[in-house]
């Protein structure tokens, strides 16, 4: 096969939180608490699920492909024309279709060291270089730096705001700043998959921010429990949205997806109490760990950092009583943990199991 292994054959897998069912095998346990992939615990609006059980006798046929109903509702919801929106199989495709576009062999696609994992893969996968900036104090993304590491290959420059796996954000007059700095010509991409529980900081991005090539990407997986279900979009100029959409599968957004969408964007009062209940749940498991010694760093996505020198041991034990954080060695953060945040009692249950790991590591 040596004549058909592609270049990218060096790259490594997304490796994803542990499934429960995974670790219930593994451990020989009957329960388990996922705290790994940012999930919402309440799981969707109750009108999205019916919604998806309505159009369930439908999925012999093939779903719409250009999404309309979607697109109808968020083209109202952000004030542009329908045509300046990109929707994807998760923000995940929409970012890969971007970076996928718009780099190849011999262009650059610049993000931070600790960035999002997938723009790495990504620019991979694409054949282009990917350039991965420091952080400025070790989680924060430089963003003085990104801009001075723009040059005539970059063709990409992705941020992620809030971060994950890092948690930090900038406020939009700081990404207004770096974005005047850049090229008028380069794609930059606004990771905002977090943003509904930031909303309240950050105001209207898609009408505040301003750049030829400015890109901001959204998902239905975080604050609108639907990461089952796959759908993420992207706001953009029209002609960068035609130009994705010749590489775009014709059918990428399923059927029940679309549904539980639109329902998902009529029920935006059981989103917003969703995203309240998340955050001050964040909050208590922020100073639950401040008090141990254990925070990581402040967070703004739905999940919190916990810093230790001996993770490995930490996770070990988590797991063992059916509690699944997620490691960051990958992110080559190795003294830390990510754990997303649960519902109050699965929040409850990961902080009396942390109590007693420490109380005996020491
Ligand atoms: N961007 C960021 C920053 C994320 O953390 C994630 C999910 N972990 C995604 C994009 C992709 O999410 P999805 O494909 O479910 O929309």
């Amino acid at each position: 096969l040596a004549r058909a292994v592609p270049q990218t054959s060096g790259l490594y897998p997304y490796v994803p939180g542990k499934p429960v069912e995974t670790l219930l095998r593994e451990k020989g346990l009957t329960r388990a608490i996922k705290l790994a992939s940012n999930e919402n615990p309440y799981g969707p609006s109750p009108k999205a699920v019916a919604a998806i059980g309505a159009a369930a006798a439908g999925v012999h046929r093939y779903p719409d492909g250009d999404a309309n109903a979607l697109k109808e509702k968020l083209a109202k919801i952000h004030n542009v024309d329908r045509d300046r929106l990109l929707l994807g199989n998760g923000s995940n495709e929409v970012l890969e279709l971007l970076i996928r576009t718009f780099a190849g062999n011999g262009d650059e696609v610049v993000f931070s060291s600790r960035a999002f994992i997938v723009y790495a893969l990504a620019a991979q996968a694409a054949g282009a270089t990917p350039v991965a900036v420091p952080e400025a104090d070790g989680l924060s993304h430089d963003l003085e730096a990104m801009a001075a590491a723009v040059n005539s290959k970059t063709k990409v420059v992705c941020i992620a705001n809030p971060n994950n796996p890092t948690g930090t954000l900038h406020d939009n007059s700081a990404i207004q700043t770096f974005l005047d700095r850049l090229p008028r010509d380069v794609l930059v991409i606004i990771d905002e998959a977090y943003y509904e529980f930031v909303a309240d900081r950050l105001g209207d991005s898609v009408q505040d921010l301003a750049h030829p090539g400015l890109v901001i990407s959204r998902t239905f997986s975080k604050a609108y429990g639907l990461a089952g279900c796959r759908i993420g979009y992207a706001v953009a100029d029209a002609v960068i949205v035609g130009l994705v959409n010749r590489f775009r599968e014709p059918f990428n957004l399923n059927l029940l997806g679309q549904v539980a969408a639109v329902a998902a964007l009529d029920d935006r009062d059981w989103v917003m109490a969703r995203v309240a209940d998340n955050n001050s749940e964040r909050a208590r498991l922020e100073s639950a760990l401040e008090a141990e010694g254990l925070l990581g760093g402040r967070c703004f996505g739905n999940f919190v950092l916990l810093k230790h020198s001996n993770c490995p041991e930490i996770l070990r034990r988590l797991e063992d009583r059916g509690i699944i954080p997620r490691p960051l060695a990958p992110y080559g953060m190795a003294d830390y943990l990510r754990i997303s945040v649960g519902s109050a009692a699965e929040n409850g249950e990961f902080l009396h199991a942390l109590n007693e790991i420490i109380a005996a590591l020491q």
